[in-house]
């Protein structure tokens, strides 16, 4: 499913001997990093085999089962958003102990950027220094979300999303029809578990929405530009698939400018030409990376509208040269 990759990393450094004390599994969810790092505690804890985990020994059944007592899950609290500084107090109490059976403790955060920066900030010692030679992984979506301090401690070890194409498959397999399914795909970032939560008639109206405002944007009825930021942002996820929606736009304008075929977005295809041509590859390039700039400043919270007036302003400038 894509992270074959990530297996034979973690499997070479088991071989050595060279796992290191503290991880950050980064990676779109369901897609597999509470697996793996299950997966990677099993192997280190197995009492079978040094490199891999046996799969029947005592230890490694404990593991698969959810029930073995040196492995430690930090997670918020029910209706809780943040993990707090108590909870990471009891955790390093508890790596600080003996472990009861195994020959060293394990500990999982996730989401690991719930933990705040007090309790991020008392947790910096032990991820620098785990006692007892424990092993931690911090599971996150997105590595830039933890500080930088927490992030120099840790390797970082990179899950790929399943690629738009695995995922619009996946649906069709499901029983979505393959129109339904080319529109959701490039918006699930991703994660299949997204792409069933997301709701088709709401976004397949928000798309055509999208598609009205991208050929009406003008700087000279700078109207056309609040208007699309008005209809367009919602509450921040909302506004995040707007994001990605043009995203996923921007992506075939790419590929179109490069003179490559390959296009998801095939019924707005006559559009995407027609900006292609205005924005030439330079401009098609800056606004990939602005679509992107405004996705991570709407990520850390910044005002939904207030981004995209600013997106669409630098959007419609673009046209305008
Ligand atoms: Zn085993």
């Amino acid at each position: 499913m894509g992270h074959d990759r990530v297996v034979e990393v973690l499997q070479r450094s088991l071989r050595s001997g060279k796992t290191a004390h503290a991880y950050i599994f980064e990676g779109p969810c369901g897609c597999g990093r509470r697996k793996t790092a299950l997966a990677l505690i099993q192997a280190l804890f197995c009492h079978a085999v040094s490199d891999d985990a046996c799969g029947v020994c005592a230890s490694c059944r404990k593991v698969a089962g959810g029930n073995h007592g040196d492995i430690h899950i930090v997670e918020p609290l029910p209706d809780k958003r943040d993990i707090n500084i108590a909870q990471l107090r009891d955790v390093q109490r508890a790596l600080a102990m003996r472990p009861y059976e195994a020959p060293r403790s394990a500990c999982i955060v996730e989401p690991a950027d719930r933990m705040n920066n007090n309790s991020a900030n008392s947790f910096l010692k032990t991820l620098e220094e785990p006692p007892g030679n424990a092993i931690i992984i911090l599971i996150t979506e997105n590595a830039d979300m933890l500080l930088p301090t927490i992030r120099s401690r840790c390797q970082l070890v990179r899950f790929a999303p399943l690629s738009p194409e695995h995922i619009g498959l996946l649906l069709e397999r499901n029983g979505m029809d393959a129109e339904n399914a080319a529109l959701l795909a490039p918006l699930a970032d991703g994660s299949m578990q997204r792409a069933l939560e997301l709701d088709n008639d709401a976004l397949a109206l928000r798309r055509e929405q999208l598609v009205k405002h991208l050929s009406t944007l003008s700087l000279d009825r700078i109207v056309t530009v609040f208007d699309a930021a008005e209809e367009l942002s919602g509450n921040r996820d909302e506004t995040l698939d707007t994001i990605d929606m043009l995203l996923s736009f921007s992506r075939d304008m790419l590929h179109l400018a490069a003179g490559c075929g390959d296009v998801i977005n095939t019924t707005i295809q006559p559009l995407l030409e027609g900006l292609v041509i205005r924005l030439k590859l330079q401009g098609v390039l800056q606004l990939a990376d602005d679509i992107l700039e405004t996705r991570r400043s709407v990520q850390r919270n910044a005002n939904a509208k207030l981004a995209l007036d600013h997106l669409f302003i630098r959007i419609a400038g673009a046209l305008a040269s």
